[in-house]
């Protein structure tokens, strides 16, 4: 049989996309096993009916559909409901639909701060009013997909490996088990750790040490270099077949993109056990709530108390 799927896009950066093309050479068995039948990035958007016949936006039924992005607006949470509504399995796919991602960094402020800096206060904008008509309404917050509508499988990452959709989407198509890692980051981390960190926290974006060359096994672990790294409270699997996280890879501190290891996990109480653990004090790292939470602030954020 072939499956038909429908994929649709919220608030979102575009790279969730660019991670189905990155499938490569997998995606053409895929493509004689599924028909697309609705996906803005690749055809017409047409929710109106093919010749806008329509009185109410629409998604095509399907086996499969394919959420990207969190909830930003009202015409994201009406297309949410309808994707659940004519698809049999809904995917949450990447770290903005399954927790927010990097636009739920929005959370620390309320609605219309957000509009009155953006349309009136920033420096760069001549000062302007905020748009309100022929545009869906601004929800009060980025809410995840779970949140508006129940979701059947989670594809965490900013983006999502391409190995990983192509994992989740065969074992949909052949009835096999899906499930995702459940280690850290730190658990697939090949440096080097002795539980104790060389200098106190260094300011962002500091350069690690390390040996161009050289492999990662004999790099010190970033958290103790004073970098901070969210790998103990990440959920693993970025590293694709290879294994190696990747930023690690690329000699970086993990920031957190494939979201908390479980449901249920707290990265802010992770990391400031992780951090003590090796002697570095989690009041030094600047913009706490923020810094832990950058990829998962659908639940979690809110805005903070005027001082
Ligand atoms: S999860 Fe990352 S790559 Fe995917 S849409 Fe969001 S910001 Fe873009
Ligand atoms: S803290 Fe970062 S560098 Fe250290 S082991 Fe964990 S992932 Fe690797
Ligand atoms: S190392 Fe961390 S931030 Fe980098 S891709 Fe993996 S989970 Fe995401």
């Amino acid at each position: 049989m072939v499956a038909r799927v429908a994929q649709e896009w919220f608030a979102i950066c575009g790279g969730c996309e660019v991670t189905i093309l990155d499938i490569g050479e997998p995606l053409i068995e895929l493509l004689e096993k599924i028909n697309i039948v609705h996906m803005p990035v690749l055809m017409d958007h047409k929710l109106y009916g093919q010749t806008g016949e329509g009185t109410a936006m629409e998604i095509p039924e399907a086996e499969v559909g394919i959420i990207t992005g969190g909830v930003r607006n009202e015409e994201h949470r009406h297309l949410a409901k309808e994707m659940r509504k004519k698809c049999k399995v809904l995917i949450a796919m990447g770290t903005c639909a399954c927790s927010g991602g990097i636009p739920a960094l929005g959370n620390l402020s309320l609605k219309d701060e957000i509009l009155k800096k953006v349309y009136e206060e920033s420096v760069t904008t001549d000062k302007g009013v905020a748009p309100s008509v022929d545009i869906p309404p601004l929800t009060d917050r980025v809410y995840a997909i779970s949140e508006v509508v129940p979701v059947d499988v989670s594809l965490p990452g900013c983006p999502s490996t391409p190995e990983m959709v192509t994992e989740a989407l065969t074992a949909l198509l052949t009835g096999t088990a899906f499930a995702l890692p459940t280690k850290s980051v730190c658990d697939d981390c090949p440096t080097i750790r002795e539980k104790k960190a060389v200098s106190g926290l260094k300011r962002n974006l500091q350069a690690p040490e390390f040996t161009v060359g050289r492999p990662l096994k004999e790099m010190r672990c970033l958290m103790e270099q004073g970098i901070l790294c969210l790998g103990p409270a990440t959920r693993t699997g970025c590293g694709g077949s290879e294994g190696t996280p990747r930023c690690i890879r690329a000699y970086q501190p993990c920031e957190g993109c494939f979201g908390p290891i479980s449901e249920k996990a707290n990265p802010m109480v992770d990391m400031m056990g992780a951090l003590s653990t090796v002697g570095l004090d989690p009041k030094n790292v600047a913009d706490r709530a923020a810094t832990f939470n950058r990829f998962s602030g659908a639940g979690r954020l809110r805005p903070l108390p005027k001082r």
